[in-house]
C-alpha cells in the first residue's frame, strides 16, 4: 500500500543555527506524537549534514530541495546527487515550480536529475502542476500529463516505483489560495490514471501523490481525507513547528 507522507520544503529560509533549532523541534515533536504518516523535511544544502546529526532519521526523513543535473566536475556552485546522499539525506525535491520558472529547469534537465538521484539512492519528490492561465483554460490535466510524460515516463517500472509525486498548482503556492479538496482529488485521480496507463494499476496504486499549495493545519484534514491525496508538500507552514505538526496530525 502507498504511504501517507507530509514533507516540508523550507526553500531559501533559515540560517544554519535557525535551521538546526527548527529541525530539533520538529524531531522532538514527531517522536512525541508518533504520526500516522511519514514525515520528511527538505532543507537547504548547507544544513543537510548538520541536521542529519541531530534528528532520528528513522522517524524524520531528510531531503534536499534540488540537485545538479551532472554527476561531478566543473559546475561551479552546483551540488551533486552523490554529495546530497553523502550527507545522510534520503530524499530530493525535483521539478519544483520555482526551479522550473526561475532557473529554466525544463524536462530534459529534470530527467537527468531524476536519473542521478535514483543512481545515488535518493527518492525524488517530483513536482508537477499548472499555472493559473492553464487552469483557467481548463488545461490542467494536459499540463500535468505532459510533465509526467516528459519528466518521468522514460523510467523503468522499478525506477518509477521509487518516485513520490507532488501535485502543486502554481497558483496556490505561497498565495494563500488552496485548491479545494474536490479540485485536488479530481486531478490526483487523473494523475493516478495516467500512471496506471503507463506502468499498470499496481504501481499507480502504490504511488504516493502529495498535494502542495498553501496547505495549512486548517485545510489539511479535508484535503488528506480524499482517497487520492496521500499527504502534502508544505512550504510556508513547514517553517513553524506548530503549524507543520498541525498538518502532520491531520492524518
Ligand atoms: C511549495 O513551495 O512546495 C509549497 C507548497 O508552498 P506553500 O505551502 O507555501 O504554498
Amino acid at each position: 500500500m502507498r504511504k501517507n507522507i507530509v514533507a516540508g520544503n523550507w526553500k531559501m529560509n533559515t540560517t544554519l543555527p535557525e535551521g538546526l533549532a527548527l529541525a530539533k523541534e520538529v524531531n522532538d515533536a514527531v517522536m512525541a506524537c508518533r504520526p500516522n504518516c511519514d514525515v520528511i523535511i527538505c532543507v537547504p544544502f548547507t544544513h543537510l549534514a548538520s541536521i542529519d546529526h541531530v534528528i532520528d532519521s528513522t522517524k524524520l526523513g531528510l531531503g534536499a530541495e534540488n540537485c545538479a543535473d551532472h554527476k561531478s566536475g566543473a559546475y561551479t556552485g552546483e551540488v551533486s546527487a552523490a554529495m546530497v546522499a553523502s550527507t545522510g539525506a534520503k530524499y530530493v525535491i525535483l521539478g519544483h515550480s520555482e526551479r522550473r520558472q526561475y532557473y529554466g529547469e525544463v524536462s530534459a534537465i529534470l530527467r537527468d536529475k531524476v536519473a542521478l538521484a535514483l543512481e545515488n539512492g535518493l527518492t525524488p519528490i517530483f513536482c508537477i502542476g499548472e499555472v493559473l492561465e492553464e487552469r483557467e483554460a481548463g488545461k490542467q490535466n494536459e499540463v500535468v500529463k505532459s510533465q509526467l510524460v516528459e519528466g518521468l515516463f522514460n523510467l523503468s517500472k522499478d525506477e518509477f516505483a521509487k518516485i513520490i509525486i507532488a501535485y502543486e498548482p502554481v497558483w496556490a503556492i505561497g498565495t494563500g489560495k488552496t485548491a479545494t479538496a474536490d479540485q485536488a482529488e479530481e486531478i490526483h485521480a487523473f494523475i493516478r490514471s495516467a500512471i496506471a496507463e503507463k506502468y499498470g494499476k499496481e504501481i499507480a496504486e502504490n504511488t504516493s501523490i502529495l498535494y502542495g499549495g498553501s496547505c495549512k493545519p486548517s485545510n489539511a484534514a479535508e484535503l488528506f481525507a480524499k482517497p487520492n491525496v496521500d499527504g502534502g508538500l508544505i512550504g510556508g507552514a513547514s517553517l513553524k513547528c506548530e503549524d507543520f505538526m498541525g498538518i502532520v496530525k491531520a492524518f
